[in-house]
């Protein structure tokens, strides 16, 4: 630890840094709805996710999911995070992931309940694998509507159409909304991609206008990470090409996956020593994890710095030449690769929190905090001091 400190105090600010120029302020204006679609959609979420089963198996799955993933989380973790943040006051909604949640539906329908219990709102995003007609799709979601579910949220894109025919989106989307759980769609597109208009006319066609019109559409890119990362570049559209855009992660956690373990967002797995890794559920309550998560220096620079800067922070000395060049070279299905190259060993991370404590870095953290995520709690910090 000492030799890592020396280390540090010895090594000046980088005098390669660059403070934020206007392009950073075009790019970030136009981000600025994205961010806040997100933001909103994630503020007040906790993630759960309950099972690493998934019997869909897709080919870009950043998470690795498949048919013989076979841990799942306990039901008294379940208990004790809902018990946990219901007391913290910051979130009203658990939304529950996979794997495919309703590959285990006894799980599931006992997670659902649980978290209505605490008067908190269950959500699941799924593939609806399971909505192989409609009397099996409005007998599941009766079960879940009974329980509390409040939102059902179905995965597409041309990987999914693979795997789960276009019926089964709308026997699930339609029985949603006759049992009274609202529906929404979230669709992979990008460059080398299916569009949105060709994901979703199948879908309209046989739900029907009136049905199709009460769907909350939501947008997400494609990320190199995990199965994904096999797929050929022209998936990832201009891969290869410099991108100059500072890569803002809104590092949207915490998450609490089905091993116990809380994880700051829902990308890439994690290197071992990652700051984002924040301790298991049995040995951390929820609402203290999620304070120290959010004041991290480490997840705010993340959030305002963006990983481009940090990147530039620590040099082109820190990386080997070919991990350097694919940080450079990197586009924005990079980012979670690039995050895990930054933060994979302890000396990068030490070194990330020394420069954190510049003030010109925390000046530049605290506007981009303002203006792209509208949070004044450093402002207003300085204006009381
Ligand atoms: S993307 Fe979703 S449906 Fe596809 S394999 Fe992963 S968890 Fe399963
Ligand atoms: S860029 Fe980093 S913080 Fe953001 S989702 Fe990926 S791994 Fe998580």
């Amino acid at each position: 630890m000492l030799i890592v400190f020396a280390a540090i105090c010895h090594k000046p600010f980088p005098a390669h840094y660059n403070n934020m120029n206007l392009d950073d302020v075009n790019i970030m204006a136009n981000r600025l709805t994205a961010f806040q679609t997100l933001e909103r959609h994630t503020r007040r979420t906790f993630g759960l996710a309950l099972t690493t089963k998934c019997s869909v198996a897709c080919g870009h799955c950043i998470n690795d999911s498949r048919p013989g993933g076979n841990t799942e989380i306990a039901l008294a973790q379940i208990d004790k995070l809902c018990n946990e943040i219901k007391a913290f006051g910051e979130f009203d909604t658990v939304n529950m992931t996979g794997g495919e949640p309703f590959d285990n539906f006894d799980l599931l329908n006992n997670a659902t309940r649980i978290i209505a219990s605490y008067g908190l709102e269950p959500t699941v995003v799924t593939s609806a694998c399971w909505a192989i007609s409609d009397e099996a799709s409005r007998y599941l979601l009766t079960e879940l509507y009974e329980s509390g579910l409040k939102f059902l949220v179905i995965s597409r894109d041309e990987f999914h159409e693979q795997k789960v025919p276009h019926h089964f989106v709308v026997h699930a989307l339609r029985n949603a909304i006759q049992v009274g759980i609202s529906p929404a769609l979230t669709l992979t597109t990008g460059v080398g991609l299916k569009g949105l208009d060709d994901l979703l006319k199948p879908i309209s066609e046989q739900l029907g206008s009136d049905k199709f019109n009460q769907i909350e559409i939501m947008e997400s890119n494609l990320l190199r990470a995990g199965r994904a990362s096999q797929l050929p570049p022209e998936k990832f559209g201009d891969a290869g090409v410099h991108d100059s855009s500072p890569f803002y992660c809104h590092v949207g956690g915490p998450i609490l996956l089905p091993n116990g373990e809380f994880v700051a967002c829902c990308g890439a797995e994690l290197p071992i020593s990652s700051p984002l890794r924040r301790g298991n559920c049995d040995m951390i309550n929820a609402s203290d994890m999620t304070r120290s998560l959010k004041k991290d220096p480490i997840v705010r620079m993340i959030r305002y710095l963006g990983l481009r800067r940090m990147a530039e922070l620590l040099g082109p000395d820190e990386f080997s030449p070919t991990i350097w060049s694919f940080i450079y070279s990197a586009n924005p299905a990079d980012m979670c690769t690039v995050c895990n190259y930054l933060l994979a060993e302890p000396s990068r991370v030490a070194r990330l929190r020394y420069y954190a404590q510049n003030q010109d870095i925390n000046s530049e953290m605290t506007i981009i905090a303002a203006l792209l995520y509208g949070d004044n709690s450093a402002l207003e910090e300085k204006l009381c001091v």
